[in-house]
């Protein structure tokens, strides 16, 4: 369980990105942050690996306040994929997907032999590994950047906008995979995206953000679709139909 208590981010230009949030978020569970530009969804999941610490108030997983845990550490137990994937260029799609085991000292045959497991996992061919990104479509990209996340064998993965940057039959079939890692493998996932029918599409709970990170609603898709909280949800819900 992840849990936001009274959590406010301040930036140190005066944006008050967050107010005063409280959320707990379910393990083994995927849980999507829909809103719109702004509403405060990137900095509300950097905060769960302190990426971005808050101005005031904790944030703790299965109870334990994160403040206490070394940030390089935290962040390395926790899968982390984003837009654009994020991929080192100069380095091939094994050594990519093998970046964490090997700063945390696996030895590189090892991380090999499980990044090629992984290769699998995501649905990429194996004849891939040793390409570079550039070499890789937008989709292939994603997927090794998806790998990338699990490499660690995180219990929780976030994932920022991770299929905002392919094409929407691409994006379709990413989306099936990810239902599909999501019931093998039994991961809290945090997923953010802007787009209502891909939070309704993933997410067992969906939090609806209005700007400065205040929760307009959260519950089941067929809560916020059946009984929206306010007029603003009940628009943000017609938007995807
Ligand atoms: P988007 O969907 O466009 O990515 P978002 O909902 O993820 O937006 P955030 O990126 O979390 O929103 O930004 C929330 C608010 O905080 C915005 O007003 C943004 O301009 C501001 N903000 C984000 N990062 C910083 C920063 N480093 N310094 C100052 N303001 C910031």
């Amino acid at each position: 369980m992840i849990e936001f208590r009274a959590v406010t981010k301040r930036f140190p230009d005066g944006t008050l990105a967050v107010q005063d949030l409280d959320l707990a978020i379910p393990p083994r569970e995927v849980t999507v942050f829909v809103g719109s530009s702004g509403s405060g969804k990137t900095t509300i999941l950097r905060m769960i690996n302190r990426m971005v610490d808050p101005t005031s108030g904790s944030i703790l997983i299965d109870d334990v306040d994160i403040s206490t845990r070394e940030p390089v550490k935290l962040r390395r137990s926790i899968g982390y994929v984003m837009q654009n994937s994020g991929l080192l260029p100069h380095r091939t799609v094994l050594d990519n997907i093998a970046t964490v085991p090997l700063l945390d000292g696996v030895k590189r045959k090892a991380a090999h032999a499980r990044a090629r497991e992984l290769m699998e996992v995501v649905g990429l061919e194996a004849s891939l590994a040793d390409r570079y990104p550039a070499q890789l479509s937008g989709g292939q990209q994603q997927r090794v950047g998806v790998a990338r996340g699990l490499a660690a064998d995180p219990n929780i993965l976030l994932m920022d906008e991770p299929f905002g940057a392919v094409d929407p039959l691409v994006r379709a079939e990413l989306q099936v995979e990810l239902q599909r890692l999501q019931r093998e493998l039994g991961k809290t996932v945090v997923f953010v995206t802007h787009d209502i029918d891909e939070a309704f599409l993933l997410g067992d709970t969906v939090v609806l953000f209005k700007p400065g990170g205040i929760i307009a609603q959260a519950g089941a898709p067929a809560e916020l679709l059946e009984h929206p909280a306010d007029d603003f949800v009940a628009s943000f819900v017609d938007a995807g139909r």
